[in-house]
């Protein structure tokens, strides 16, 4: 079911979005060789407190965290542990929050210390990706058509689009329809209303687009090992165009 959110309702997805950022932010900058994923783990259940957010993550499904860390070849829902980050990993960060029932969701992948050019590129084409999509998500558009969008973008450098993980809307459920496919078919799909919320979260590979699960039943990796990037906003559809909920 598609849920239509009232500008008030925004506010208070906006608020949690703004401690999401805020989480996604202190993160990047405390991450380096050594930091281990725990650590930063603690350090966004702080900011969520702080901010006076509730977890989304921790216990959805009995996930045991506050954020989905997840390190070079794995895609998400990385369980953050006792592993520390080493120079040249890449690192993607997924994070959530909760204010007075409203959801926000977003993620990042950034390089640690010295990475290979080729890793790099990927975290900037998937960021880019990220941010045509969320520009084509005005009132009227078509799922097929951002889908579309994304999955070109990947195309130009040959990256595997994941598939088995997807976008999806978002409200008073982390996980509400529509599902947000990052490929579609040009002109097919729904039609994006005013009051929906959606986050729009591209995943591109190095390699194939294949996916596995490890034996730990949540974090999913590359198929053939090679490296993967992860960038995610929530975005309110509105008559104004739409609004990226989880900024600063
Ligand atoms: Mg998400």
């Amino acid at each position: 079911m598609i849920t239509i959110k009232k500008p008030e309702d925004f506010a208070r997805m906006r608020r949690a979005g703004r401690v999401v950022a805020r989480i996604l932010e202190a993160l990047r900058e405390k991450s380096a060789p050594g930091v281990s994923l725990i650590e930063l783990d603690r350090l966004a259940a702080t900011i969520i407190k702080d901010g006076g957010c509730t977890p989304n993550f921790l216990n959805y499904h009995g996930f045991p965290a506050h954020t989905c860390l997840s390190v070079n070849e794995e895609i998400v829902h990385g369980i953050p542990s006792e592993r520390t980050l080493k120079d040249g990993d890449i690192l993607s960060v997924d994070a959530g929050a909760v204010f007075e029932g409203w959801h926000a969701d977003a993620a990042l992948t950034f390089p640690i210390g010295e990475v290979a050019d080729e890793a790099e590129e990927l975290i900037a084409v998937t960021e880019r990706a990220m941010w045509v999509a969320i520009e084509m998500s005005t009132v009227g558009a078509r799922l097929g058509d951002i889908g579309h969008a994304i999955s070109a973008v990947a195309d130009l450098s040959g990256y595997g689009v994941v598939r088995s993980h997807t976008g999806h809307g978002i409200g008073l459920q982390m996980h509400e329809d529509p599902q947000v496919l990052n490929y579609g078919r040009p002109g097919k799909g729904m039609r994006l209303r005013d009051g929906m919320a959606i986050c729009i979260e591209p995943m591109f590979n190095l390699g194939t687009h294949e996916t596995r699960t490890l034996d730990d039943g949540w974090t999913v990796v590359t198929a053939d090992g090679a490296l993967s990037a992860h960038w995610e906003h929530t975005v309110a559809v509105t008559h104004d165009g739409p609004e990226v909920l989880t900024v600063p």
